[in-house]
């Protein structure tokens, strides 16, 4: 069973459509179009109108519509929160939260854009002390968004309303698990802003390449490394910059002078909630030798607690997409063929569209449960002799998403030394959630970052002003330059840079 059916009719005229179905009861949500390369171009001719009217008002009013919107958005965030839970089969509390992250972020984004973008003087230097030096922040113009269905909301406004609050438009292309909510978003921002500044175009892969060739000024691409390969190739066709949020293979270390319980309690969290369908999930736990036993007695524990069904009170919904089913059961499968062990669940736990907590031992680092994205509520322990060998451990992906690390006296050094874009100490996917701080990875977790102030400062290009306030002493980008400014700019330079040790010959 697919989840999105093509219900294109090729007798009946009118536009093709596709349904999303809630991922639980395989009950039809909502019935959208399939927006064509031309609906595409269409939308963005009116987004790059749009975003004329939308860059020309000061970051002050800017703020205030985007608090228009974020209230009507609060108001309504039950009303979100249900809709996220028929097309995502998230439990109902696990989508308030990402709501409720989602609207803090929009918050800090409005309320810090002048902040970080607007235009400051910077120091000219002493060789051209004539000048006054400015630069500013200016927006990009119009953003083409494609965003994954896994967390529908908190992922794509992490580009859409730091976009927004940079200046620019935005054209968001939704999942095609979840376009609903993308139509959602869309919706409350036309009633409270009255103009398409923020639209939403609806279809399958094929729309969202049409946004990559659509002319937009930049596009914000998050979802599967393999998909942000193609993204790129196609912006590559017309020099459309892109940010790649990609996927993850997130290591959780557990150091010997650990809170074990805590550990294991962040580590389960990270691991399982949302069905395991996280980019920055916990999929890979190395523990020191010394705590592994109690470690693994206290997440095994809590992990038998955890129940994934469609009956009130479970703590984990379906698996969003079936297909995924397969490579989860595959990823265990591998392991367990390979000598692993699974201390709970295991291939049994990967049912129909739902999967039990699964936690395998004893499985080799090369195995695919150890080297590739899982996205399913299982992980991998493994113990290890010292922290360092935890960190080479920990680095030997080509992921660098998140990290996060169970210590009380090394927490900051053993996260420094970890290649990951975020590491979250004594806690898990923390950072996330801290608005300040700039979301990304490196390698194939991909580039760019959204959040923070790099997270506006990604939608927009940097102006550079020189200003002469007064003639220069030197005169020295004129062909009038004489051989005395030549040597006065010597013996200046001399001067400025010219100590320190001498080169040994
Ligand atoms: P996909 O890569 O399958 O899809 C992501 C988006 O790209 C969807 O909107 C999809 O549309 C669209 N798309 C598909 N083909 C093309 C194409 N040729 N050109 C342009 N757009 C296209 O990812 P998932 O939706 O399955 O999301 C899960 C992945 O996202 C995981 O790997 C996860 O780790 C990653 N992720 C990364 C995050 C991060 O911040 N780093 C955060 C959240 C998730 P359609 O659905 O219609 O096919």
């Amino acid at each position: 069973m697919t989840q999105t059916q093509d219900r294109t009719d090729p007798g009946a005229t009118g536009p093709a459509t596709f349904d999303s179905l809630n991922p639980t009861t395989g009950d039809v949500v909502g019935t959208h179009p399939v927006h064509t390369e031309a609906d595409v171009r269409a939308a963005v001719e009116r987004a790059r109108e749009a975003a004329a009217w939308w860059s020309a008002l000061s970051f002050d009013e800017r703020e205030a519509l985007l608090t228009t919107w974020k209230g009507a958005m609060t108001r309504r965030v039950a009303q979100l929160a249900d809709l996220m839970h028929q097309e995502t089969g998230k439990p109902h509390g696990d989508a308030l939260l990402e709501a409720a992250l989602a609207i803090d972020h929009l918050a800090w984004a409005a309320g810090h854009a002048g902040k970080v973008l607007r235009r400051r003087r910077v120091s000219s230097g002493m060789i051209m002390a004539n000048q006054a030096a400015t630069v500013e922040y200016r927006p990009l113009g119009v953003i083409g968004v494609i965003g994954p269905w896994n967390y529908p909301v908190f992922t794509p406004m992490g580009s859409i309303g730091y976009a927004l609050a940079a200046g620019n438009a935005v054209v968001f292309k939704p999942s095609e698990y979840s376009p609903g909510i993308g139509e959602w978003l869309a919706r409350t921002f036309e009633q409270a802003v009255g103009r398409p500044v923020l639209q939403v175009v609806t279809g399958l892969g094929e729309t969202g390449a049409a946004l990559c060739r659509s002319g937009v000024d930049k596009i914000a691409f998050t979802g599967s490394t393999a998909t942000g390969k193609r993204v790129m190739a196609t912006c590559a066709e017309t020099l459309t910059p892109v940010i790649i949020e990609a996927g993850g293979k997130d290591a959780l270390l557990v150091d010997e002078d650990a809170d074990v319980d805590a550990a294991a309690d962040a580590a389960l969290w990270g691991a399982c909630s949302n069905a395991g369908q996280t980019c920055t999930g916990v999929e890979r736990i190395y523990v020191h030798e010394r705590v592994y036993d109690a470690f693994l007695d206290s997440l095994t524990g809590k992990a038998r607690e955890l129940r994934a069904d469609a009956g009130p009170g479970s703590h984990l919904g379906p698996i969003t997409m079936p297909k995924q089913l397969d490579v989860i059961r595959g990823h265990i499968q591998d392991a367990l063929d390979r000598g692993g062990r699974a201390v709970v669940g295991g291939v049994d736990a990967v049912g129909e569209r739902f999967v039990q907590p699964t936690i395998l031992v004893d499985v080799p680092e090369d195995s695919r449960a150890v080297r590739e994205e899982t996205f399913g509520p299982t992980v991998t322990v493994a113990k290890v002799r010292d922290m360092d060998e935890a960190v080479e451990l920990a680095n030997a992906t080509r992921f660098g998403l998140g990290s996060t690390v169970f210590s009380k006296a090394r927490g900051p050094e053993l996260a420094a030394r970890i290649r990951s874009g975020m590491t979250a100490i004594n806690g898990v996917i923390s950072f996330a959630a801290i608005p300040s701080l700039p979301f990304g990875g490196v390698g194939d977790s991909g580039f760019g970052r959204v959040h923070g102030a790099d997270g506006l400062k990604e939608f927009t290009y940097p102006k550079a002003v020189a200003r002469q306030r007064f003639k220069p002493m030197l005169a020295l980008t004129s062909f009038t330059r004489t051989e005395k400014a030549e040597q006065q700019l010597a013996q200046l330079i001399t001067v400025l840079h010219g100590r320190g040790t001498t080169i040994p010959r």
